[in-house]
């Protein structure tokens, strides 16, 4: 079972590959948004962790851990990822309320909350060629990975794979959410930044939780 060291865990790695990947991020962004995509999101989830961090996760529940990591990224983050993945980690504190050690299936839910947050914030539909095209596949493949009986570890995998596959789809759409949309068809031909970065979020998820 996942408590709340292994969330602010979570987020520590999470941060770390935000730096690594920070570069080819913002270069992505550069060329169809405004470059500063890496930078948004090692901000938000180096915010996140030096939050979460602070707490004592002895007496802190997933919730709260989670609520606080939310209003972190959201004040660190000028960029529309910011509400995004703010949103994200609300509706998963919201999914986790009450409970001190969450199972495979409430980490699951919790991921599903996220990028459900996600869709219902920034109202993108798959094929819009944002970070959408990699949260929505992952939450449908966790959740059928978790019910034919895969475990947090097999769900995780899978979750990763349809989020990667999902970004790489988003180089032959045209972008019409967004800064990108913009561009029109001169998006054509780029993977979307954002979903780039989610394929990094949930890669890190997938190996701190398993
Ligand atoms: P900004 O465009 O404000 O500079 P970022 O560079 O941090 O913000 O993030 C850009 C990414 O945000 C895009 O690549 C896209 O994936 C995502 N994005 C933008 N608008 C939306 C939206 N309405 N719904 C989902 N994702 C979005
Ligand atoms: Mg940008
Ligand atoms: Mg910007």
């Amino acid at each position: 079972t996942i408590d709340t060291a292994h969330l602010a865990a979570m987020f520590a790695a999470i941060a770390d590959a935000m730096s690594a990947d920070r570069d080819r991020l913002c270069s992505l962004d550069g060329v169809i948004g405004d470059a500063d995509h890496g930078i948004a999101m090692e901000l938000g989830f180096s915010a996140a962790r030096d939050a979460v961090a602070a707490l004592d996760a002895g007496t802190t529940e997933p919730t709260t851990l989670l609520n606080t990591a939310a209003r972190s990224f959201l004040n660190a983050v000028g960029a529309s990822s910011g509400p995004l993945y703010a949103t994200a980690f609300m509706r998963g504190a919201a999914v986790v309320k009450g409970k001190t050690t969450l199972d495979e299936a409430d980490m699951v839910a919790m991921f599903q909350a996220m990028a459900k947050g996600i869709q219902d914030r920034g109202k993108a539909e798959t094929g819009e060629k944002t970070m959408m095209d990699a949260w929505a596949p992952a939450a449908t493949a966790a959740g059928e990975a978790l019910a034919a009986g895969t475990g947090l570890a097999g769900s995780l995998a899978a979750a990763a794979e349809a989020a990667k596959a999902g970004a790489e789809a988003t180089k032959a759409m045209i972008a019409t959410k967004g800064r990108a949309a913009r561009l029109g068809e001169r998006s054509l031909g780029h993977m979307d930044p954002g979903a780039a970065s989610a394929v990094t979020v949930i890669e890190a998820m997938r190996i701190a939780l398993t």
